[in-house]
């Protein structure tokens, strides 16, 4: 087991940030550490690095207890703190060597990461002059550069641009296919970008640990459709695999499905049986961010 989280929990004075959490992560999973701000993911995350001592519980990397074994199950895990902390005087490659030194890992390790991460355009600039996605990728480089089985990054993504995140899910995504990764975050559509996994916490508490396939496969598919003409209730109940329906405005409903077949085609064909136009049709398949509101509202 790569990452071992056993009843879990820590108090700063009398505030519970994290509460009897429980679970497991097997090698070479990529899992979505989720949850609003507050929830206890950076303080999750400190413990496994062994930058905080859990008040109750035992962690663990690799089946070792990260107390009192830090230095040791720091070998395994590369970690990308919260807001990034860098050395921005620094030359890229110059904070590189230094992290390598830090790591006692040989030097030819630098140019590894740098290609790695993408960085070899701009590895000769100091990094204040990188832009927030290129320092998040130095960030990344510094984590990997002592090739680390286990990545730990706290909101990789927050604050850059919607190119950027891009950029640095489909890295993480890369980089996941041969590290385990707990990757924390507050946004759900990124859990569906790059993650097998996703685990939810709000107030300390678990309240999901799904495989995202199952999560999927419970999916409801939920389509807005406008037609040309008012229709009658009892007409709209017809369509097949219907699970629930508002008529929200005039000539306009929200229509629910139990399947996750697209059901596009059959609402048309519907239209047409009736005499019907469509002037518009959307879908809106939002059910995994509407989970994330239920269980942390
Ligand atoms: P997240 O990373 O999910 O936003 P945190 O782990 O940072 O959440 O915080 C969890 C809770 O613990 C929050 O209520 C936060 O205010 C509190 N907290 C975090 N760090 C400290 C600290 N050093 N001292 C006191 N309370 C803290
Ligand atoms: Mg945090």
């Amino acid at each position: 087991m790569s990452i071992k989280v056993v009843h879990v929990s820590k108090k700063y004075g009398e505030q519970i940030a994290v509460n009897n959490l429980d679970f497991e992560i097997n090698k070479g999973e990529i899992v979505g550490f989720l949850g609003p701000n507050g929830a206890g993911k950076s303080t999750l995350m400190k413990m496994l690095t062994g930058f905080l001592t859990p008040t109750e519980g035992v962690l663990y990397i690799n089946d070792i207890p990260v107390i009192p074994n830090q230095k040791q199950t720091n070998k395994h895990i590369g970690y990308l703190p919260e807001h990034n902390p860098l050395y921005k005087e620094m030359f890229v490659k110059e904070y590189l060597r230094f992290i390598a030194d830090i790591h006692k890992v040989d030097k030819s390790e630098i140019d590894k990461v740098v290609l790695q991460t993408g960085l070899n355009s701009e590895a000769s600039k100091k990094i204040h002059q990188l832009s927030k996605g290129y320092q998040q990728r130095v960030g990344l480089a510094a984590a990997l550069i002592h090739n680390p089985e286990v990545l730990i990054l706290d909101e990789p993504t927050t604050g850059l641009d919607p190119n950027q995140i891009l950029e640095i899910r489909a890295l993480i995504k890369e980089i996941g296919k041969e590290k385990t990764v707990l990757f924390s975050t507050h946004i759900m559509q990124e859990v569906e970008a790059v993650c097998d996994r996703v685990i939810i916490i709000n107030k300390g508490n678990l309240k999901v640990d799904e495989k995202l396939s199952t999560l999927k496969a419970g999916q409801q598919q939920i389509i807005q459709v406008e037609f040309d003409f008012k229709i009658e209730e009892q007409f709209i109940k017809q369509i097949s695999n219907l699970v629930s329906w508002v008529n929200y405005h005039d000539n306009e409903w929200e229509l629910t499905f139990n399947t996750q077949e697209d059901q596009r085609a059959a609402i048309f064909d519907f239209a047409q049986e009736q005499g019907l136009k469509i002037l518009q049709m959307n879908t809106k398949n939002k059910t995994l961010e509407t989970l994330f509101k239920e269980v942390t509202a």
